[in-house]
């Protein structure tokens, strides 16, 4: 506070230094990019023909590619967990029992929704703050004589615990056990983030929302079908009338492909996203995204220290590169997220373990770049000095560093006087 000159602030006022652009840094929704915004911003046209039925038709075109396969995708106005109700009931029937591999909350959740429609499961956890291990998931289905299970549930990324998994491996361990059981992967907040192959990697169903890595308000949620679960959903009893793929499949009924009205602003909003990764390259996509998270694990590295925070993913190969998950030891995260949002105008991701004050998450999906990212990591930086948490180093610094080595210097520009007004 020294200085020749000061603000005299009135008698009892608090001064805050929030008030810039507000950022909300949670696992989804994520940021929404102004290119999205400004497609969805238009009144509603004919939905009966003409322009949103070729947009219907051509993000159905578009839609595939997102999730590196062949197959069909399915757009339901719903978040994500409509999304997990017509993957199931497009392909399960009553009394059907699934194997759900655990690593967090989010796959577990996917299955009591099915068993509220009368499909029984069983969970498999992986071992404490780690992903899943194939071996585990060969050696139950080897046990599984009968061919009981129909489907293993799993999700790439679980958002609650920030484990990812191996979903190749995963496939490759079904096959070690010659298991006939779909492959299920909820992908909600890993895809356009994390590589995923749906068809090299044989996954049957893949699903995922509109508001997470694919920058596009919640209301969307998406299912891409495989042929071995379209054989399924032939058979499958639990079909209902709004989910059901057959009918949202006729070809000469566009009003089927959302059982209703379409969601026209979202269907902007999505046609313009998928602009944005196919410029940038959705590998590049999935580098960027690599960066970021090495440089949040960087920095949480860098701040750990004895009754501090630590990254909740022990092992780096099992770490989410859309969501990290920080436990902070004797430190407040309630206290933490709270200064950052009342003074610096950062919202963080709260924990959904029940652990409320001891962790937090930060969400790195989607539209993000290094001035997001390195002022997330400064404000949390400053945070924790001004609560006077203990810290090891400087983050920040850290996270700069990992982002330096990615980053490729412009020319510079040729030597000599420049007059940039002549
Ligand atoms: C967010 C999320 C969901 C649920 O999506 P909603 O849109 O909130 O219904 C499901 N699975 C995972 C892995 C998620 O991150």
């Amino acid at each position: 506070m020294a200085g020749r000159w000061q603000v005299r602030l009135p008698e009892g006022a608090v001064m805050s230094l929030r008030y810039g652009r507000p950022l909300v840094m949670i696992p989804g929704p994520s940021v929404i990019p102004d290119r999205v915004l400004n497609a969805m911003r238009r009144p509603i046209p004919n939905i009966y023909e003409g322009e949103v039925v070729d947009l219907t038709y051509s993000l159905l075109e578009r839609l595939p590619a997102v999730a590196r396969t062949e197959n069909r995708a399915y757009i339901a106005i719903s978040n994500g967990h409509g999304a997990w109700e017509m993957a199931i009931t497009n392909t399960l029937s009553r009394g059907d029992k699934v194997l759900v591999l655990e690593v967090g909350h989010f796959a577990t959740n996917w299955a009591e929704m099915a068993a509220m429609s009368g499909v029984k499961f069983e969970v498999l956890h992986a071992a404490d703050r780690a992903a899943i291990a194939p071996k585990a998931v060969t050696e139950r289905l080897l046990a599984d004589v009968g061919r009981e299970f129909a489907a293993v549930l799993v999700a790439q990324t679980d958002t609650a615990s920030s484990v990812r998994n191996d979903i190749a491996a995963i496939r490759r361990a079904m096959d070690d056990a010659d298991h006939p059981a779909l492959l299920m992967a909820d992908c909600v907040a890993s895809l356009g983030c994390e590589p995923f192959e749906m068809d090299a990697w044989g996954v049957d169903v893949t699903v995922a929302g509109s508001q997470k890595g694919l920058m596009v308000p919640p209301g969307l949620g998406m299912v891409w079908v495989g042929p071995k679960a379209w054989e399924a959903h032939q058979r499958a009893d639990l079909r209902t009338a709004y989910w059901d793929w057959t009918r949202r499949t006729d070809p000469d009924a566009h009003y089927w492909i959302f059982c209703g009205t379409p969601p026209v602003q979202h269907l902007w909003g999505l046609a313009e996203a998928l602009d944005m990764i196919d410029e940038e390259g959705l590998e590049n996509v999935w580098e960027r995204h690599r960066v970021m998270a090495s440089a949040i694990h960087a920095a949480v590295d860098a701040w750990s220290a004895p009754g501090g925070l630590e990254l909740n993913v022990v092992d780096p190969a099992h770490r989410s590169n859309s969501v990290t998950m920080i436990r902070t030891g004797g430190v407040s995260a309630q206290q933490l997220r709270a200064t950052c949002e009342s003074e610096a105008g950062l919202t963080l991701g709260l924990s959904i373990t029940g652990n409320a004050d001891a962790e937090f998450r930060i969400g790195h999906m989607g539209h993000l770049n290094p001035p997001m990212l390195l002022g997330t990591l400064g404000t949390i930086e400053a945070t924790l000095a001004a609560i006077n948490a203990p810290v090891g180093g400087s983050g920040a610094a850290a996270a700069a560093q990992v982002i330096a080595e990615a980053t490729t210097p412009a020319p510079r520009p040729p030597a000599g006087p420049e007059d940039p007004w002549s």
